[in-house]
């Protein structure tokens, strides 16, 4: 239910509809390609306060707060905007979203809150994603923000992952009173958000700012611990923890199977090339710290926001020409549009309807051409996207110094072949319920995209928070 009841508002619906709209300032691609810095240009309290009261505040539930996984109540968040009460907002995202200063930069919300605005029929719609950033960063700017601490039960929890499912279920289990430590196997927590998304998208320092928060809420933090390796998720029970949330993500890079060639010099997994692109220093995993050899030419393979992310860094890194290849149309791509738009507007062109076959070593060894087919879309297959078929005789080749295979990911199956009782499914995912986070084995829970597979930000963190919500109530009646 709305905070702020939409029935109380003396506003003028059409009114407001009708308000001007001063579209997101970014930096020009020009210069914001001159460094890794953010792109957005965030709003400024009189420009918060302005764009906030573009909402007509639709009955509740309102459409936007129903398309948020998070359900964040957005309409009386925009009121709260509207009237300068910034903390007061701030802490409204607070109740619902453990990351908002995070999703209110990198949630796709063209396809979620901003997607379902009624302005989108006539209008621009209410530039949510961007009010929310504002309005959490000013509070910790202003008078800052601590998680609110439960009375101590005296119950330790482990965590294993601390990507945004971890971080959502640690952040809720603290409330609680539970003592929470947080196993992570890369050398600083943050998971993807840190591993992946560039900085240009989420400057590391509003992460590195947020994981202050966790730290002043004692959440305890153990570094380069790879749980199925190092440890065991039984180990971890001998040790005192009463329970166990596994967040471990999908992260491992899907490869081109058949494909000749993948193993020159030159041709990177996106993982690899993001993190040696967009992680400095001590961030770094130590077998990542050398250099990229980063050619003139760059292509990347795949049609995901992936690949969109190792468009733009190449282009960040200085190559000349950086081309996407992609099996299908761009009406099929995965990846949302306003990341491909700003890759445009950086420079990438994109080539549909292409399939790499053979990537091919230069005189000197390393990688000088991808040898490519064309395609044609055949019959749907069982998701209804088109296949992409090959067009005989239509090989050809493209050069590139650089390639990057941005094709997916899959989830590591270690944690299924380590711990016994735990069920597993397709390769790996960690079968869990999904109101529940509970999975086979009694004081085990999971959540994120180890249970979903890849998805986003907001609903590992969803899927990190219900399972807190499970761990809770579990210990209570242990
Ligand atoms: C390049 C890229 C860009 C993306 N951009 C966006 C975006 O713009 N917006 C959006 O909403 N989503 C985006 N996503 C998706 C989003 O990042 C993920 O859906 C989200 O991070 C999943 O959270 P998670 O906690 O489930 O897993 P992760 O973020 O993957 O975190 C899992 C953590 O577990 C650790 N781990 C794994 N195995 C073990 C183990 N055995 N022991 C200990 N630790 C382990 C990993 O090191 C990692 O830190 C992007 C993904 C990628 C790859």
């Amino acid at each position: 239910m709305q905070a702020v009841p939409s029935e109380f508002l003396a506003i003028d619906r059409r009114e407001r509809a009708n308000r001007p709209f001063f579209d997101l300032d970014l930096r020009p691609p020009e210069v914001r390609t001159c460094d890794f810095d953010g792109v957005v240009i965030s709003f400024d309290p009189e420009r918060a306060m302005v764009e906030a009261a573009r909402c007509v505040h639709c009955p509740d539930p309102a459409p936007c707060m129903l398309a948020c996984p998070a359900h964040n109540d957005i309409p009386s968040a925009m009121w709260l905007i509207e009237q300068g009460q910034f903390e007061e907002a701030a802490n409204l995202y607070h109740s619902t979203s453990s990351l908002p200063e995070i999703c209110g930069r990198v949630c796709p919300h063209e396809a979620l809150c901003q997607g379902s605005c009624v302005l989108n029929k006539h209008h621009q719609p209410v530039q949510t994603g961007e009010l929310e950033a504002f309005a959490v960063d000013h509070q910790r700017r202003t008078n800052g923000y601590a998680i609110p601490l439960g009375s101590p039960t005296g119950k330790k929890v482990a965590i294993i992952g601390a990507g945004p499912a971890g971080l959502a279920c640690a952040e809720q289990l603290v409330r609680k009173g539970h003592e929470v430590t947080i196993f992570e196997s890369k050398p600083a927590p943050g998971g993807l958000l840190v591993y992946g998304i560039p900085n240009f998208k989420l400057p590391k320092d509003v992460w590195m700012e947020k994981w202050e928060e966790f730290e002043r809420a004692g959440v305890k933090f153990v570094p380069n611990t790879y749980i199925g390796k190092d440890r065991t998720i039984d180990g971890l029970f001998e040790e005192g923890f009463e329970a166990v949330f596994i967040g471990v993500g999908s992260e491992i890079d899907a490869k081109m199977e058949d494909t000749p060639g993948t193993d020159l010099p030159g041709v990177y997994e996106a993982t690899d090339f993001l993190i040696r692109g967009n992680v400095e220093g001590e961030l770094l995993p130590e077998n990542m710290r050398k250099p990229l050899e980063l050619g003139r030419r760059v292509v990347v393979i795949g049609g995901g926001d992936t690949a969109s992310d190792c468009l733009r860094t190449a282009l960040r890194l200085g190559a000349e020409e950086v081309t996407c290849l992609y099996r299908r149309t761009e009406k099929e791509m995965p990846g949302g549009k306003k990341d491909r738009t700003m890759a445009r507007d950086e420079g990438a062109k994109y080539r549909f309807l292409t399939q790499p076959v053979k990537f091919i070593a230069g005189p000197d060894g390393k990688l000088a051409a991808v040898e490519c087919i064309e395609m044609k879309l055949g019959e749907p297959d069982a998701k209804g996207r088109r296949r992409p078929v090959p067009v005989e005789g239509s090989n050809f080749s493209v050069a590139a110094d650089t390639a990057i295979l941005a094709l997916g990911y899959w989830p590591d199956p270690i944690l299924g072949k380590t711990t016994p009782n735990l069920e597993v499914h397709d390769w790996g995912l960690i079968t869990a319920d999904k109101k529940t986070g509970s999975t086979s084995r009694p004081g085990v829970f999971s959540g994120g995209d180890c249970v979903t597979g890849p998805d986003l930000v907001v609903t590992a963190m969803v899927g990190g928070r219900k399972a807190a919500a499970s761990i809770d109530e579990y210990l209570r009646n242990k």
